[in-house]
């Protein structure tokens, strides 16, 4: 009933998984970036079984990624299929990223202010420009309601995990234990969360909603997961178990810079963890970064200050 295909993308990722769901309301869990390839791809796997690209139902979106959403205009527009996505994720998929635009200023802004120097600035300009064919924006959308996605022999669960983005589900098919997971579980990787913000302009609090996300999904009976890109995991309670010692591995690690230094910026701290970085890498780290720092802050370890117009922060207790 379920199968994935491994779209290739033009980004150090390399690949997308898109699953198709053979069953009434024929639907395709994220499709990948718009390319000919992926039309291809997906409409050969859909012949196999006597269907086409026209006859896709629904567009089930696990967040608001490029990589993940890119090519559901493209299917809509062959097939009339409704695209979903978590109402908290609308916004990401709507706008076609531009230097200048709200977003791009506003993360220009954080950046700046947390340490970040012009090439980290230019990294993000370089990175809308080098995707700007691999997705349309999507101007209508149906939000996920029910707590399930009903289909006529069986239904998936639709689980919210915020972290990877504020707006990030994952699909638990209950019969068989497989999640489908997006972004907030892949086999190898822990996934960075993005900077975002609240309506009220507060960040999203990216890292404490990614670990509780986690230990929600973990409380389900997961046999397989098979997330947005990379293999398949057959054995997700150790998967489940690498995140908890990745995440207390990272902390230890910022907090003994902390004791060295009487203060660091978010991008002090980046260069001291991770070297220099280039491009769009810069703007994934310090999205990490002050993920971090606002997790360790949350926690109260940490407190920011400002100084001379940029964000410091020194750990709680320490005078020197
Ligand atoms: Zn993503």
């Amino acid at each position: 009933m379920f199968e994935t295909i491994s779209i290739p993308i033009k980004l150090p990722i390399k690949k997308t998984n898109s699953t198709v769901i053979f069953d009434e309301p024929l639907s395709i869990i994220d499709p990948g970036v718009k390319s000919l390839n992926t039309l291809k791809m997906i409409d050969e796997t859909l012949q196999k079984k006597g269907k086409s690209l026209k006859d896709i139902r629904r567009i089930l979106l696990t967040h608001g990624h490029i990589d993940h959403f890119g090519a559901a205009m493209d299917i809509q527009k062959i097939s009339g299929a409704e695209i979903f996505i978590h109402p908290h994720d609308f916004e990401k998929i709507q706008r076609k990223n531009r230097n200048d635009d709200e977003f791009t200023l506003r993360y220009k802004d954080i950046l700046t202010q947390h340490g970040c120097p012009e090439k980290g600035l230019l990294g993000i300009d370089r990175f809308w420009d080098y995707i700007k064919d691999m997705y349309d924006p999507i101007l209508e959308v149906s939000f996920y309601q029910d707590p399930f996605i009903k289909f006529a022999t069986t239904k998936l669960e639709i689980i919210e995990t915020p972290g990877h983005t504020r707006g990030s589900v994952v699909f638990f098919h209950p019969e068989t234990g497989l999640l489908i997971s997006g972004d907030t579980v892949i086999d190898g990787i822990t996934p960075n969360p993005v900077i975002e913000f609240l309506e009220n302009g507060n960040r999203f609090a990216s890292q404490s909603c990614f670990r509780e996300s986690i230990q929600k999904i973990s409380s389900y009976p997961v046999k397989k997961i098979i997330g947005g890109h990379g293999k398949e995991n057959g054995d997700p309670k150790s998967l489940f178990k690498s995140y908890q010692e990745e995440w207390s591995k990272n902390e230890t690690k910022l907090i003994s810079l902390f004791e060295k230094h009487d203060s660091l910026s978010a991008y002090e701290a980046l260069v001291h963890i991770f070297g220099e970085l280039e491009d769009f890498n810069i703007f994934l780290g310090m999205s990490e970064m002050i993920g971090s720092f606002d997790y360790l802050e949350s926690k109260e370890k940490i407190i920011y200050f400002e100084k001379n117009g940029k964000v410091r922060a020194k750990m709680l207790g320490i005078t020197k």
